[in-house]
């Protein structure tokens, strides 16, 4: 085994592969260090549904990544069309306009190509049909700019991207860690990594960073997120605990982003700590738009329809975790439930249901009663009843002269049987990280690169604050490792950047 490379890459999830393999094609010697062992590599990516949020053009480009779409498909389905323009849009509306605009100009520009590109790499893709898009009128129609997600989803994702690794001969060590960043005189060297609890220096021209954010660790969580963060339970991988950040904070790298901010959901309230790869999303909770949310008091603390649950899904979490005792239900009733995923269904999820609101709230133990009771009486009497309903658009079906009035998808709670599914908070990854150019050199406090020093995916500070469009997180991690393994490879050769 060598000790010496044109490019260490670190970390094992859907960046690291991607600038592993973009830096392969540009004839680099490449090697992976994966912390995780071989049977968890892969990071949050694998935990993903694997959906990618691109700009498209209706049916020309999703059939440019999924060549296979039939006759049948295209014509019973309306993919739309997400611009640039959309796309710019949401990161900044959503993130307060607080987004980094040359980091989202990347990403959003580069999106497309960027899927073009993995798919030729033999990563496949398929129309995300069961999450992102209702049948309306005996068509599907998608809604909120996700149109294809990698088949198998996270762990297919990650699956085809090693082995197109292994194929193009990128070596890859399991269960090795980095655990600092070698700096001589003239930038980057090396990485000391502990491999099987024996500590080994290994050299390199560059350096690729992408081994995601802190979210598995508890006491930076608790320091930087805030009190109770501690007690969030990690969605993902147990291997992403801030180590890449630190050791680049180490050497003089410039700490950026939203620290304070994350990523979390709704999830099942009994989750285990960390996620299970046998079943990465089944803990998630996702039709509360659906539903009204209320917490231990009985009351309703979030518009549960302000937007799609793409737009809003990211930043419930913490308002969940901010409730007394971090617990929320959501409530449904039998004019809404057929609408709910599989999820709902899956074993481990806690539930009740009766068909009466006062049978509920009783099996439901731990809500004020009688205030949960008066929240649904006025809940329903404050339902516009004239506007229909209709969940694949923002149906302006809403109620008016609530303290938090509920915008779209205003459904009363009126006919039996009745349903309520206990969430807490689910934390999946961090904003706060790095301060990387386009070219994703990592940059010290005075924005000057840190010569032979790379970053992508999660660990990159500046572009998401406060929520986060989702499907934005892979496709981030796609564009910038990609341009960071053809990156590091032209500085390991000595050559220019070939940044735009
Ligand atoms: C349940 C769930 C569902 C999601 N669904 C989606 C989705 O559908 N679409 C989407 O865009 N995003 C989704 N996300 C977010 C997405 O997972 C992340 O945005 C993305 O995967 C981050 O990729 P990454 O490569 O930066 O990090 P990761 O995939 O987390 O990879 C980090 C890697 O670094 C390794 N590592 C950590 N420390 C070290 C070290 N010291 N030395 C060596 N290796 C180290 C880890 O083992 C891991 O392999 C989801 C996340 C979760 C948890």
């Amino acid at each position: 085994m060598s000790t010496s490379y044109d490019v260490i890459v670190i970390g094992g999830g859907n960046a690291a592969l991607c600038a592993a393999l973009s830096a392969r094609e540009q004839g680099a010697s490449v090697l992976v260090l994966e912390r995780a062992p071989e049977a968890a590599r892969g990071g949050n990516s694998a935990y993903t549904g694997g959906g990618f949020r691109m700009v498209h053009h209706g049916v020309e480009t999703v059939r440019s990544v999924v060549p296979d779409l039939s006759e049948g498909e295209i014509a019973n389905t309306d993919f739309g069309e997400y611009t640039a323009e959309q796309y710019l849009d949401d990161l900044g509306r959503v993130t307060q306009y607080y987004c980094d605009p040359d980091l989202a100009e990347t990403v959003v520009r580069r999106s497309t190509e960027t899927v073009q590109w993995l798919h030729g790499r033999g990563v496949r893709f398929v129309p995300r049909f069961g999450r992102y898009a209702f049948k309306h009128e005996g068509k599907f129609k998608f809604f909120g700019g996700t149109v294809v997600e990698a088949a198998g989803g996270g762990r297919g994702l990650v699956q085809a991207e090693y082995q197109a690794a292994e194929k193009h001969g990128v070596e890859i060590r399991y269960g090795a860690q980095a655990i600092a960043l070698l700096r001589g005189r003239e930038g980057l060297e090396g990485v000391r990594i502990r491999a099987h609890g024996v500590e080994e220096d290994l050299r390199a021209s560059a350096v690729v960073l992408a081994s995601g954010g802190f979210e598995a660790n508890r006491e930076w969580r608790t320091r930087y997120l805030g009190p109770g963060w501690d007690m969030a339970k990690v969605r993902g991988t147990r291997y992403n605990t801030g180590d890449g950040i630190r050791m680049a904070l180490d050497v003089g790298a410039q700490a950026y982003g939203q620290w304070s901010g994350c990523h979390s959901v709704s999830w099942e309230r009994y989750a285990p700590d960390f996620g299970d790869l046998e079943r990465p999303i089944t803990l998630s909770r996702n039709g509360y738009p659906f539903s009204i949310m209320v917490n231990a008091e009985g009351r309703r603390f979030v518009d549960e329809g302000a937007d799609f649950r793409n737009y809003t899904y990211a930043k419930y979490g913490r308002a969940v975790l901010e409730q007394p005792g971090s617990y929320a239900w959501h409530v449904f009733d039998s004019q809404v439930e057929h609408l709910l995923h599989e999820e709902y269904r899956s074993k481990g999820t806690t539930k009740a249901q009766a068909n009466t609101l006062e049978e509920l709230v009783a099996r439901m133990e731990d809500v004020h009663p009688g205030r949960f009771l008066e929240t649904v009486r006025e809940f329903n009497a404050a339902v516009k009843r004239e506007v229909a309903f209709n969940p694949n658009i923002k149906d302006g079906k809403c109620t008016t002269g609530l303290a938090i009035n509920k915008s779209n998808w205003a459904s009363p709670i009126e006919k039996a049987p009745f349903s309520a599914y206990a969430v807490t908070c689910g934390i999946t990854f961090t904003f706060g990280g790095l301060k990387i150019d386009t070219a994703t050199r990592v940059l010290d406090i005075a924005d000057a690169p840190l010569p032979g020093l790379y970053a992508a995916g999660e660990l990159v500070g500046g572009l998401f604050y406060f929520n986060y469009p989702g499907s934005s997180g892979l496709m981030a991690g796609s564009v910038f490792g990609r341009i960071a393994g053809r990156e590091a490879a032209a500085h390991a050769r000595g050559g220019q950047s070939m940044a735009a």
